[in-house]
């Protein structure tokens, strides 16, 4: 059932969606014997240098992979974006060294 209770997530997320296997704890359980319960998800996200988990219930994982997902596209994107503009103004430098030799200027110094 579709409630309008359901958290509305943001598009963009940090961090990262993995599955993971654990142990609930109880002594006679099959985890106990190496037989883990799982996969789950959990969104991992680093906060303050410190790596957070949040388990996922099964209606948020496409969400939030899908929202990490853009995130990490965009975050490459702005690396590509200011590596153009380093590139840039690195060539702008160069044409202007060019330039200073060719009339004979002298560099500031
Ligand atoms: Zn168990």
């Amino acid at each position: 059932m579709q409630t309008k209770t359901q958290t509305v997530l943001p598009k963009m997320m940090t961090g990262t969606v993995h599955t993971q296997y654990v142990r609930c704890g109880k002594q006679n359980c099959k985890c106990a014997r190496g037989e883990l319960h799982g996969a789950y998800f959990y969104h991992f996200v680093r906060v303050g240098g410190k790596l957070r988990k949040r388990y996922l219930k099964a209606v948020e994982v496409e969400k939030i992979k899908e929202s990490c997902a853009l995130r990490q596209q965009q975050e490459k994107r702005r690396r590509d974006d200011s590596k153009t503009v380093w590139n840039l103004i690195r060539q702008i430098r160069e044409n202007l060294r060019e330039t200073d030799a060719l009339y004979g200027f002298r560099g500031e110094k």
